[in-house]
């Protein structure tokens, strides 16, 4: 079963990639995924496509989204899979994380334009697959198109990490909540990219104490964030706080994400992979 190709992490038009859900399917088939799920960020709406073109494909499906969440002043990422996508608190509960993202769009655009960089939420919009779900991202590729920063990496380091012009702090869900409205519709919530966080040690410990008390069961321990080290790293961390593990590309864009849909290391050995724990759940 570890051996299986899962990619349970990537994301369509519907949040920030940039493929429709049904093309995302047939390249990540194409690359030999076997079980799949599309993770639209604070997002379901793609579900009910991505489920229908995986099986057009012949490949498995589980239910999946990325729900942003405040933890100790910085943002979580905690993935939902195998949930009922039509549970109403689950809708509720996304449709109010999304909620700030529009005036939230509008400040980063009043700190890019201080920044001499004008019309910035216009450029941005001009990328925008899905009106509820203005991000970061779609700022990024303006910023690209128009010859400000050679790639996104560099408009995130220059204009929109904390500190830089258009950074603009943002309560998002609790981390309590977003565990709650995952399990509660039947699914598993998987901490995401536990390396990416700019955590403590101590901060760590905490964030992973808590989700488990929440309920939250799993880690991402292979994705397209981690480096090899960074897998070893939380392969332990899995085993220590008995969560099992995820694996997902976390695939954006064939222009920017380095890690295709499929194409990453198998789990390490002796770690639950959660498919096992969703068997009832795979559609
Ligand atoms: P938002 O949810 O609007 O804050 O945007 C977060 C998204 O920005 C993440 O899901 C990534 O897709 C993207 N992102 C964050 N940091 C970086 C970075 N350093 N380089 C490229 N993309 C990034
Ligand atoms: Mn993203
Ligand atoms: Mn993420
Ligand atoms: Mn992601």
């Amino acid at each position: 079963m570890a051996t299986l190709n899962a990619d349970l992490h990537c994301h369509s038009v519907v949040s920030d990639g940039t493929l429709e859900p049904e093309v995302l399917a047939a390249r990540a088939a194409a690359n030999g995924v076997e079980l799949w799920a599309l993770t639209d960020h604070d997002e379901i709406g793609g579900q009910r496509r991505a489920a229908e073109a995986a099986h057009a494909h012949g490949m498995q499906y589980l239910t999946g989204t990325e729900i942003s969440v405040t933890f100790a002043h910085e943002t979580v990422h905690i993935v939902g899979l195998g949930f009922d996508a039509e549970d109403p608190q689950m809708h509720r509960g996304l449709q109010q994380t999304r909620g700030g993202r529009g005036n939230r769009a509008l400040d980063i655009a009043a700190g890019l334009a201080q920044a001499g960089i004008p019309n910035a939420y216009e450029g941005a919009l001009k990328f925008v697959g899905n009106p509820d779900l203005i991000s970061r991202t779609h700022f990024a590729r303006h910023l690209v198109e128009s010859g400000v920063c050679k790639d996104t990496g560099d408009v995130f380091r220059r204009f929109l990490t904390e500190g830089k012009p258009g950074y603009v702090p943002h309560r998002w869900a609790s981390l309590k909540d977003a565990v709650r409205w995952i399990t509660d519709a039947g699914g598993l919530a998987v901490i995401a990219h536990p390396a990416r966080y700019r955590f403590t040690a101590n901060e760590e410990y905490a964030l992973f104490t808590e989700f488990k008390a929440h309920g939250g069961r799993g880690v991402e321990v292979v994705t397209g964030s981690h480096t090899a080290a960074e897998a070893t790293k939380y392969a332990a961390t899995a085993r220590e706080f008995d969560l099992a593990a995820s694996r997902g590309s976390d695939f954006h864009s064939p222009d920017e994400s380095h890690t295709d849909l499929g194409r990453l290391p198998p789990l390490p050995g002796e770690l639950t992979p959660v498919w096992e724990l969703l068997a009832d759940r795979i559609l």
